[in-house]
C-alpha cells in the first residue's frame, strides 16, 4: 500500500528538483516516502557515489540483498532509496555512540514498486523509535545533506578536489 501525503499527515521535505521526503515517526520506527525528481534512480548512472561516500564505516556496514554481495559492492549500482537508508542508518549509530551509547546498531528496509507508482519513488523504514528521537531529526539532516553532495556528484569533485580524490577512499577502505 502506498501512503499519500496526506496519510503521513507530515509536511514534506522538498529539495528543489532533486527530491522530496514525507516522514512519519512511530513508536519504534521512522517511515520516510522518498520521491526522486531527477532522473537518477539508481546509482548505476552516478560514477563517483562511493568517492563521496566518506563515512567511517558504511561501506563495510551489513546489507541483504537480493545479490547477497557485500554493500562495498552493492553501492556501485544500487536504487537511491538504498542508498539514502545506509546512509541514514550509519550517521544514527555514529550520533548514538556521540552520545553517549556504548554501541549502536540500527536496521532499516526499503521498497518500491514502480509498477504501481512512480519510477523514483521509495519507502523507507528505520527501526529509530521514540527513544531515539532525539537523534532522528540531526541525522535525517546530515543525510539529507550527504545525499545532496551525492546527486550533485560532478560539482562536489569540482568544489573539494583534495578531499574526494581516489587516494583519500583509498585510505578509508584499508580502514575497514
Ligand atoms: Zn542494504
Amino acid at each position: 500500500m502506498s501512503l499519500s501525503q496526506v496519510q503521513l499527515g507530515l509536511p514534506e521535505i522538498s529539495l528543489a528538483n532533486l527530491f522530496s521526503l514525507s516522514i512519519a515517526s512511530q513508536k519504534d520506527s521512522v517511515h520516510i516516502q522518498m520521491v526522486m525528481k531527477t532522473s537518477h534512480v539508481t546509482t548505476t548512472s552516478m560514477p563517483e557515489t562511493s568517492a563521496i561516500l566518506i563515512l567511517p564505516s558504511i561501506l563495510a556496514s551489513q546489507c541483504y540483498n537480493d545479490r547477497n554481495i557485500p554493500f562495498a559492492e552493492e553501492v556501485i549500482s544500487t536504487e537511491l532509496g538504498h542508498l539514502f537508508e545506509h546512509i541514514l542508518l550509519e550517521y544514527l549509530c555514529i550520533l548514538k555512540v556521540a552520545k553517549g551509547a556504548k554501541e549502536a546498531i540500527f536496521n532499516g528496509w526499503t521498497d518500491w514498486d514502480w509498477i504501481k507508482e512512480p519510477s523514483g519513488t521509495f519507502h523507507i523504514t528505520v527501526d529509530a523509535g521514540k527513544d531515539d528521537e532525539s537523534i532522528v531529526g540531526e541525522g535525517m539532516q546530515k543525510t539529507i545533506r550527504l545525499f545532496k553532495m551525492i546527486l550533485n556528484q560532478s560539482q562536489t569533485i569540482k568544489s573539494f578536489p583534495d578531499q574526494f580524490s581516489e587516494n583519500s577512499q583509498l585510505l578509508l577502505l584499508s580502514k575497514n
